[in-house]
């Protein structure tokens, strides 16, 4: 059984004792296991507080974030990619400090829409950093994905099968997390991406076309969850959703939210773990 999971920015565009708290305990309340947190600043995070309230709720986490253009591993720039190192370093720290069971995410590459495609030696940049990435991971025994995003959030790769050649260059030890948002601008429909990823699914984001509620976008969920019960997937499936509503003050503009599609996060959240469930259990 797949644990169902709620992205934090549904709640709070900020981590605050008060925020995290609300958040936590509104994502156990509406039934959820799980809890994404965005940790794209981790070096100022609040570890000991976060894991508290976790155990306190009895939540499972995962964390995630994209690089900066000061931290991006993608970069022509050896002293940015060592930068993008530390952050990931500090990241890594950060899920195991809070008990997260899920690592995920754009770690290869900045978040953002690029002004050509990747050179050979940003490519080269990318594989060596994975590679490292996958031995900190291991050493960590922090299960760890790779998110796989749309041609206006990075120039690296925009499929699961560019996503797997990657990881094979790379020899990594890391799984694929596939995202219905993306893959719905970038694949050729909603199969064949979680056949391709097949045992190497490791996290799972469901967003409708416009990010707002489940089944009022354009995207073919039945097929997409029967796709992913066939393949015997058993990971987290996290629901994210952003909406001008809720701002998280690097995050939102990165990802182009400038639309409210919804105000009511206690709603949304209810229909999507309604809708989650009820083609997943
Ligand atoms: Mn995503």
């Amino acid at each position: 059984m797949n644990p169902l999971g709620l992205h934090a920015l549904v709640w709070t565009g900020e981590w605050t004792p008060e925020s995290a708290r609300y958040a936590i305990e509104r994502t156990k309340a509406v039934g959820f296991d799980l809890i994404e947190i965005p940790i794209l600043e981790p070096e100022t995070f609040d570890i000991a507080m976060t894991r508290q309230l976790l155990a306190d709720n009895g939540l499972l986490a995962a964390c995630s974030l994209g690089l900066s253009p000061d931290t991006d591993v993608s970069s022509a720039d050896p002293a940015i990619v060592a930068r993008g190192r530390d952050r990931l370093s500090a990241a890594i720290e950060v899920a195991s400090g809070i008990g997260a069971g899920n690592l995920c995410g754009v770690l290869y590459s900045q978040l953002a829409k690029y002004p050509a495609p990747i050179t050979a030696l940003s490519r080269q940049h990318v594989v060596e950093s994975v590679a490292w990435l996958s031995d900190q991971v291991a050493a960590a025994e922090l299960p760890t994905s790779l998110e796989v995003v749309n041609r206006y959030e990075t120039n690296v790769v925009n499929t699961v099968a560019d996503m797997l050649t990657l990881l094979d260059e790379a020899g990594a030890d890391i799984t694929v997390h596939l995202d219905t948002y993306h893959a719905n601008i970038e694949e050729n429909g909603f199969i064949e991406p979680v056949q391709t990823a097949g045992q190497r699914l490791g996290y799972v984001h469901v967003g409708e076309s416009h990010r707002g509620y489940l089944g009022t976008g354009t995207i073919d969920f039945p097929t997409f969850f029967a796709a992913l019960r066939e393949s015997g997937y058993t990971g987290p499936v996290t629901f994210e959703s952003f909406s001008s509503a809720v701002v998280h003050p690097e995050l939102s503009n990165i990802l182009s939210v400038w639309r409210n599609l919804w105000d009511d996060s206690e709603n949304l959240a209810e229909h999507a773990y309604g809708y989650m469930a009820e083609h997943l259990r």
